[in-house]
This record gives structure tokens, C-alpha cells and sequence, in this order.
């Protein structure tokens, strides 16, 4: 005899940042469910990222989520977090004499003032010892970007949705979703479950999970980049260097425990996957580093690949689908699912729960029509 469905308020589908935190932020009035497909919670993307929060980073709808996620990160609820999300470190763009426009053009940028200093080629070489000097021409640095400590974000999200009463069911990969009784029924590999609101949080997969539902896709495209972990010479104070990115996004380094942590800033398209490090991508990424530094990079500690999913105007997906009342889209957070967690988890939240905007988002500027999936028909 087949179990009947077990009924909750809302079933989320992915157990990544987005997921989670979303699940999180419902409260506690709602029997809130997260389903996820693999046997740990943050296995994909969430688990792969450079962990950087800058609010200088991204177009204007992720720059202004990252504002909003600020106060969370520095004063998150008592007891989410045993010790501090952010650490500060430094975000330095460096433009070579042909990229000067590029970084005009950030410098420009109205939000930047606040926390943005231009810097002489001379000044980003004392910030970044390592960068040549007949290679920078121009740069400028984000002195209010920070290292994230991405896991005890997730699992302070994870721990405050249990106190919530709410669960995540790990193993419980989503193979069919129907409408039923105006709500939805989700079959998965840990059971059938049934609520009225289905969130799509299914990270790459989140145009596959809408086609299950028969909802229209979003033209989601998962884009690859790969990262590694270089063993370099110890140096006086190198815990304290910035993050260095071209402003082209060619390349990227990070102190990380003693190492860099490296990126040739690649964006391959691919179908969502569990995504791994390619050799000519890695070899890239030295080559463009080595050009810039003085480094010589000979020994490879870890290397590792994942994918950041984007639609065409590269802003996240959040809100309803205007196709399929009740399943909500919380997707194509890119490159900056992680620095815009917070802001994003309760504006999910406050819009499942028909509160609409919270009012310090609303109050930055931030409107549900630049997150909507509206606003895609339009591109
Ligand atoms: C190299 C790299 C560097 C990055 N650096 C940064 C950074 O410095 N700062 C920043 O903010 N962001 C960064 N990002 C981006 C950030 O990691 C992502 O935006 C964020 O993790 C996306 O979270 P998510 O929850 O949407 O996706 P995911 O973490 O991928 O979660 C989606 C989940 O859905 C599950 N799922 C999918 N389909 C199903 C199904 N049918 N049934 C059940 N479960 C399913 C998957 O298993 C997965 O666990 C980086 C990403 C990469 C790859």
C-alpha cells in the first residue's frame, strides 16, 4: 500500500544557501520541509565558492542586496553563530594601462563611494606585494569587503530552521511534481509530500525542477568555474592581503590558511552537473597569475570546479511564477549567492509568508520588479 502524502506549509527544494536560509527565515508558524538530493546539505555550489563578501561586486540588484545583507552578517541573531561570519579582507581591482575604462567605470559607480579608494599602481603594489609593478596601471580597493565563513553561515541557517521546527531530508532527490488540490504533490526519493507553496531552490537544476512542475523555464544557464589551492612561499603578513581581481574577472588570489586560493575567473557553460576542475582551466589561471606576479607557481594543493547559474540580465530570480500559483523561484543567484544570502533569504521569506518587501530593502531601493520573473519576458 502506497503511504499517503505527508502535508506541510512549505516544501523548498534544494539545500544550499538559498534553500536553506529561506527555510530558515519562514519562522516558526509554518511546517516548512527542504528536500535535497544529495547526502549532505552544501554539496554543489554553496559548498564551492571563494566565500568573499563585496559590496562592491556585481550589478546594481546584487550590489544593493549585499548592502542589505550587511547587518545580518555583523550582528546575525544571538546564538546563530559561535564566532564572527566576516572577516575583513581587502577587495582589490587592478586594471593593466589597456583596462583603465573598466575601472573608471566602476569608480564611477555612485554605491561605490562609500567604501571604494583608488589606489596608484605604486599603493596597489604595497596592499599586494606579490603584483609587478610594470603590470598595474590603475586600481581601486574595497576596504569593507570580507572573508565569509560560508559554512557556519549554512549551518546557523540549518540549526535555526530545526529550532523552528522545520527539516531537511537529505537523500530526497525531487522526480515529479504535480498540481494537486490547487497545492503541490512532490514525489521524491524519500517520499511524497504535499503543501501548498513549492520553492525552487534547486540551485543549477532550477529550470529542470520547473519543467517537473510544467512551469516555464527561466533560460537558466549554469556556468562553470573552476578555483585551486596553490602552495606559495610564506610572507610577512600575507593573511592580511586583499583578495586581487582583475577588473576584467580574468583572473583572481586570495590568501586562504596559508595558501592562495586561485581562479582564472571562468564562466564555461555547462548542464547542471557535479562540476569538476579542467586542467587547461587550471593552467589558465597560473599562466594569467604568473603574468601579473612575481609568483611561479609549481604545486597545486586542491582544485575544484562549480557552477554559477545566471539568467540573461545576471541578477537573481525571486518571486512567483506568474504561470503557477504557488511555486516561487529563488535562482540564478551567480556569483554572489553566498554575500547576498541574508537579504535574499528574507525577502523569500517575507514574500511567501504575503508580507512583500521587508521595509529596509524597500527603504535601499530594492523593488520586487528587479527580482521577479516578470522582468525576463522583457530581456
Ligand atoms: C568557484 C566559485 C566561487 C564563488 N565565490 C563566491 C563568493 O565569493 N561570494 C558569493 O557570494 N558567492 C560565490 N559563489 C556563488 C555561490 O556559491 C552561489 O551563488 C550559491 O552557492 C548558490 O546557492 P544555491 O543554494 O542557489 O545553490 P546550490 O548550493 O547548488 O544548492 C542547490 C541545491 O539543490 C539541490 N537540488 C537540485 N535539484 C534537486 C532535486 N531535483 N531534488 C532535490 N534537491 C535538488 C542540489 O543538490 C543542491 O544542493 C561562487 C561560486 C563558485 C562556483
Amino acid at each position: 500500500m502506497t503511504q499517503a502524502p505527508q502535508p506541510f506549509d512549505v516544501i523548498v527544494v534544494g539545500a544550499g544557501i538559498a534553500g536553506v536560509g529561506a527555510a530558515a527565515q519562514l519562522g516558526s508558524r509554518q511546517r516548512v520541509l527542504v528536500l535535497e538530493q544529495e547526502s549532505q546539505p552544501g554539496y554543489h555550489t554553496t559548498g564551492r565558492s571563494a566565500a568573499v563578501f563585496a559590496e562592491s561586486y556585481g550589478g546594481a540588484t546584487v550590489r544593493l542586496l549585499s548592502r542589505a545583507s550587511r547587518a545580518f552578517f555583523t550582528q546575525p541573531p544571538a546564538g546563530f553563530a559561535a564566532d564572527a561570519l566576516l572577516t575583513p579582507r581587502g577587495f582589490l581591482f587592478v586594471a593593466r594601462d589597456d583596462q583603465r575604462a573598466e575601472l573608471e567605470a566602476l569608480a564611477s559607480q555612485g554605491d561605490m563611494l562609500g567604501t571604494g579608494i583608488r589606489l596608484s599602481a605604486a599603493q596597489a603594489c604595497e596592499h599586494m606585494p606579490l603584483l609587478r609593478r610594470d603590470y598595474v596601471a590603475d586600481a581601486l580597493l574595497d576596504h569593507g569587503a570580507s572573508d565569509i565563513d560560508v559554512h557556519a553561515l549554512h549551518q546557523g541557517y540549518a540549526a535555526m530552521l530545526r529550532r523552528n521546527g522545520g527539516r531537511i531530508l537529505c537523500d530526497a532527490r525531487v522526480t515529479a511534481i504535480e498540481r494537486h488540490h490547487g497545492g503541490w504533490r512532490v514525489y521524491s526519493a524519500a517520499g511524497m509530500f504535499e503543501a501548498p507553496l513549492l520553492v525552487n531552490a534547486a540551485g543549477a537544476w532550477a529550470d529542470e525542477l520547473a519543467a517537473l512542475a510544467g512551469v516555464a523555464r527561466i533560460g537558466l544557464q549554469p556556468l562553470r568555474r573552476t578555483a585551486a589551492l596553490v602552495d606559495v612561499p610564506r610572507h610577512d603578513g600575507m593573511d592580511r592581503w586583499p583578495l586581487t581581481l582583475d577588473i576584467d574577472e580574468d583572473f583572481y588570489f586570495k590568501p586562504d590558511a596559508g595558501r592562495l586560493l586561485i581562479s582564472p575567473g571562468d564562466e564555461t557553460p555547462s548542464e547542471p552537473c557535479d562540476a569538476v576542475a579542467d586542467e587547461m582551466d587550471l593552467a589558465i589561471a597560473v599562466d594569467r597569475i604568473e603574468r601579473a606576479t612575481t609568483l611561479d607557481i609549481r604545486r597545486m594543493h586542491s582544485r575544484w570546479a562549480g557552477l554559477r547559474s545566471f539568467v540573461a540580465d545576471r541578477s537573481p530570480v525571486a518571486g512567483f511564477a506568474p504561470d503557477a500559483p504557488g511555486f516561487f523561484w529563488l535562482a540564478g543567484q551567480g556569483g554572489y549567492g553566498i554575500q547576498t544570502a541574508p537579504a535574499l533569504s528574507r525577502y523569500a521569506a517575507a514574500q511567501l509568508l504575503g508580507r512583500g518587501t521587508p521595509q529596509e530593502m524597500a527603504d535601499m531601493g530594492l523593488s520586487a520588479a528587479a527580482l521577479g520573473v516578470e522582468r525576463l519576458s522583457a530581456l
